[in-house]
């Protein structure tokens, strides 16, 4: 089958690799048809992250149910789901805490189409078939109304999205919300929606991007024009989503005493500076660390049901498969690709 590889730096190619077969009677093959571009892609393929030898692509996807094993219940063959991009069994002591991104049967960073970070191969969603080896955990059906390019996110930019507001916000029922955007392109204007959606006060969305700013007001938040050095004001809930000391510094100085931080950033490479001296003394409540997507999907799939997320509405680009190779490392904010 072929299998859209990231071969060096920039360079995109499709491999033909063996196709995967069922390994156990709780796995799944899925077909995917709709694969967005997570926001961390473009680092993984730009070799941010060391590469360790060529790596297949796509982690977010829609697909369709092509074998499963004699022991899953409660799917079908043909069958439309989205898949978690996380490998997580279901059952195991941090999967059942709801801490899926951590399961105990993998090592840590076991996802789809990520192999430079956790060293082992998965495989990717830009492939004809994909193995799923825990079907019921990681497999949510996706309601027949539905477009699949229109969800091809929802595995996990769009609950990374969800996640860094809705506790915050079940908690402070109302609260303004600060959006900090500094180098994430899609996980932060997904956030907003969920924040708008989720009825908070006022949804301020930060970034020097003009082009996101654009979209972030379409999507019902207040656009604020910053180079990242003061904050206009200070807010309850802030979600830090970039790359920069900068775009830290400034949604740290943005979160008012006793208010909550959240960031959804990876910052790779470490030396980050984190005045703890100011999160002490103002009581700032920092949270970081990786969405957990199995568990998420059953709180974020019914919004979207409800038509109150509507993750197309972020989309800026839908290419063909086979155009997939040149699109991936060109700019956008949300590319979907999708099968014919
Ligand atoms: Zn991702
Ligand atoms: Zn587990």
């Amino acid at each position: 089958m072929r299998q859209l590889t990231c071969t060096g730096p920039g360079t995109i190619e499709w491999r033909d690799v063996p196709e995967p077969r069922l390994q156990g009677d709780v796995e799944a093959l899925v077909r995917p048809l709709a694969v967005a571009r997570c926001d961390i892609d473009l680092f993984l393929t730009s070799g941010l992250f060391p590469l360790r030898g060529p790596f297949a692509l796509g982690h977010e996807c829609v697909a369709e149910v092509v074998e499963l094993g004699d022991a899953v219940r409660g799917l079908k063959v043909g069958q439309r789901v989205v898949v978690a991009f996380q490998v997580s069994c279901g059952t195991c002591g941090p999967c059942a805490a709801g801490h899926t991104g951590n399961c105990a049967k993998y090592p840590v960073l076991s996802d789809y189409g990520m192999q430079p970070l956790s060293g082992t191969e998965y495989g990717g969603m830009l492939s004809d078939v994909v193995r799923v080896p825990w079907a019921a955990a990681m497999l949510a059906p996706v309601a027949p109304q539905l477009d699949s390019v229109a969800l091809g996110s929802v595995s996990d930019n769009v609950l990374d999205g969800y996640r860094a507001v809705a506790p915050h916000l079940a908690v402070s029922p109302g609260a303004d919300v600060l959006i900090v955007c500094h180098g994430l392109k899609s996980v932060p204007l997904y956030a907003a929606q969920t924040a708008v959606a989720l009825g908070a006060g006022r949804v301020d969305y930060a970034s020097d991007d003009a082009e996101v700013l654009a979209l972030a007001e379409r999507l019902g938040a207040c656009p604020l024009r910053t180079d990242f050095e003061k904050p206009e004001r200070r807010y309850p809930i802030v979600v830090d989503a970039g790359l920069t000391p900068a775009g830290l510094r400034y949604a740290i100085r943005a979160t008012e005493p006793e208010g909550t931080l959240q960031t959804v950033s990876f910052y790779a490479g470490g030396d980050m500076p984190m005045p703890l001296g100011r999160l002490y003394t103002l009581g700032i409540r920092f949270f970081a660390g990786r969405a957990h997507a199995a568990a998420l999907l059953p709180a974020v799939m019914p919004l979207i049901e409800q038509g109150r997320l509507r993750p197309e509405e972020v989309t800026t680009r839908v290419v063909d498969w086979e155009d997939a190779p040149a699109a991936y490392v060109e700019p956008a904010i949300k590319l979907v690709v999708r099968r014919p």
